[in-house]
């Protein structure tokens, strides 16, 4: 009993001592998640009407006006904000890898803001790299590289990723003609997996493609079994003349109190040019939209102005968030918190929250009077320093990242073309929409 007290008063003053019910709020938004069908069907529509959105295509353009119409429709005051994308295209990629009297195809995809080589053939000896350094040892000049360095489990994916980013820049300016790389992704699987590479500056943009973790097994077998091994490499991908265009999409419902303070929501409404783009990240913009219609269907109005926004161009260039926070910068408005939900759906799990220590103390004290899970809840872990997700911190706002429990699977549907909507586990989607929106009722309650 004393401690109910104690815990009571605590929770009392940290919101402020108001007389809303919030346990009773937070149970109508819960409710409402729960029995809500909506979400899903959104899921559905972008992933299957609307696959393949990478920023700039012509399926981005549907998505996008499909998730404006929606948000219009749930009655949130809603607006566009132009965004310049790279005009990247994905084409089609095709390796055969020839040796002794036998050819072999091998599926593979071309990597993000990968050049092609304009519907030619360009076929050369492979050289098979297994580690970074062996990169600077071997002679790779005129030659199609083979990076076949494994990613060892979940969190090697930022060591074992130098392949994609790093690797084809350092290739080219040592000579070689073409890259293929060995898909990131820990785990044994037949999908190829694509991501963006980083072309050097001092270099010719040379072709580079991602094969699948066994096809990658099967081809360093085949050059250690022969003495001359060669690789055939075709890519129509590329870059066309001029800029393209897209639209970050905003829905919101102005604060009552602080119309000005802003809290935002987000996820990025584009994907690879080769997957559905469920995990990553059709659910953050369902997520984020749910906020809106959770908030809608419950009554409960915001004090401060909840902003959702569907960006453009996380995948390949970076630019949706970018342009927002250059837009908004000097704009009067008060980013006080950002959510974004990028790193797939699974059991809620933590918020890596890029914000001082004494916010991050003050919210989890929050979260522990209201537990914002199903099952479990998520805590705040404090992060030093902003990722390549946001430039919101710029503007001088607090911001958490969202991470589920799916270091088990993430990586089997990261980039690939198996990350459609069938893999997401509705329920969880569920659990992750209700911790999100209520975790944003209780930052919007906080900032009174
Ligand atoms: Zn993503």
């Amino acid at each position: 009993m004393k401690r109910f007290f104690l815990t009571f008063a605590l929770a009392a003053g940290i919101l402020g001592g108001c007389t809303e019910n919030h346990d009773k709020n937070l149970q109508k938004l819960e409710s409402f998640i729960q029995n809500d069908t909506s979400m899903t069907g959104n899921l559905r529509t972008i992933c299957k009407e609307y696959p393949a959105r990478l920023s700039g295509s012509r399926n981005n353009a549907g998505a996008q006006e499909f998730i404006y119409r929606e948000l219009n429709d749930m009655g949130a005051e809603t607006s566009l904000m132009e965004v310049e994308v790279p005009n990247w295209f994905g084409g089609e990629s095709s390796v055969e890898v020839i040796f002794g009297k036998q050819r072999l195809n091998i599926p593979s995809v071309n990597l993000g803001l990968a050049e092609g080589t304009g519907g030619k053939v360009i076929q050369e000896r492979v050289v098979e790299i297994n580690t970074r350094r062996e990169l600077g040892e071997k002679d790779v000049k005129g030659k199609i590289v083979f990076f076949n360095d494994p990613m060892k489990g979940h969190s090697d994916y930022g060591r074992a990723v130098w392949q994609r980013r790093d690797g084809i820049a350092e290739a080219a300016e040592r000579g070689a003609l073409g890259v293929v790389i060995r898909s990131v992704t820990q785990f044994m699987d037949s999908h190829p997996h694509t991501g963006s590479l980083i072309y050097s500056p001092n270099a010719p943009k040379i072709p580079a493609v991602a094969i699948s973790t066994i096809e990658a097994e099967k081809l360093s077998r085949i050059i250690s079994e022969n003495r001359s091994v060669k690789i055939a490499l075709s890519s129509t991908a590329g870059t066309r003349e001029g800029k393209a265009k897209g639209n970050n999409v905003i829905g919101e419902i102005k604060g009552s109190a602080n119309p000005e303070n802003i809290i935002l929501v987000t996820g990025h409404l584009d994907s690879w040019h080769i997957a559905e783009g469920a995990h990553d990240d059709g659910s953050g913009v369902v997520i984020a939209m749910n906020v809106l219609r959770a908030f809608k269907e419950a009554g409960i109005q915001p004090y401060n102005t909840i902003r959702v926004m569907p960006y453009q161009d996380e995948e390949v260039g970076l630019q949706g968030i970018h342009t927002y926070s250059a837009n908004k910068k000097g704009s009067g408005e008060k980013h006080i918190f950002h959510l974004e939900f990028d790193l797939g759906v699974g059991a809620p799990k933590e918020i890596s929250f890029y914000g001082d220590s004494a916010s991050t103390a003050r919210i989890n004290n929050l979260l522990a009077q209201y537990p914002i899970g199903y099952k479990s809840t998520p805590v705040l872990k404090h992060a030093g320093v902003t990722n390549h997700f946001s430039t919101t911190t710029q503007l001088g706002s607090m911001m958490g990242i969202f991470i589920a429990d799916n270091d088990a699977d993430y990586f089997l549907y990261h980039h690939a073309s198996n990350d459609n909507f069938e893999v997401v586990d509705q329920q969880q989607l569920k659990e992750c929409s209700a911790a999100v929106t209520k975790l944003i009722y209780l930052m919007d309650r906080l900032y009174k």
